[in-house]
């Protein structure tokens, strides 16, 4: 994939929200109660991390609307996140080859009549 094109769908990113959303699945202790039964409560939640810790969000008193639009964001931030590491991967890419060609290319100045094989030579000569 061409970069120009990676670069335009990262630029073309829509409003985004980090983390994930799941369902917390949980029992509430009553004997009686469905859960008790092997039928958890289920709370939707927004799980996003924060300086290395994970924070829960409860997302129960969220309108359908804005909890669609909450669902949404997190989608384009995980999308956000692919487009990002691939175009992290081509500069890693270009760089890694601009390096070899940079090897590749050297041409090393000595001093004049010294061959590079004489100066081996010399260098193995003196470290014995
Ligand atoms: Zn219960």
């Amino acid at each position: 994939m061409l970069i120009s094109s990676l670069l335009a769908d990262v630029i073309e990113s829509k409003p985004m929200t980090k983390g994930t959303v799941c369902d917390l699945k949980r029992k509430c202790g009553k004997k009686n109660c469905k859960c008790a039964h092997g039928e958890p409560h289920s709370t939707k939640v927004l799980s996003s991390n924060h300086h290395g810790r994970t924070r829960l969000l409860c997302l129960t008193k969220y309108p359908v609307l804005q909890l669609f639009n909450i669902e949404k964001q997190v989608k384009s931030y995980q999308q956000f996140r692919r487009r990002r590491s691939k175009v992290v991967y081509c500069f890693k890419s270009i760089i890694s080859e601009m390096n070899k060609l940079e090897k590749n290319l050297l041409v090393e100045v000595t001093q004049k009549g010294e061959t590079d094989v004489k100066r081996k030579w010399k260098k193995g000569r003196r470290e014995n």
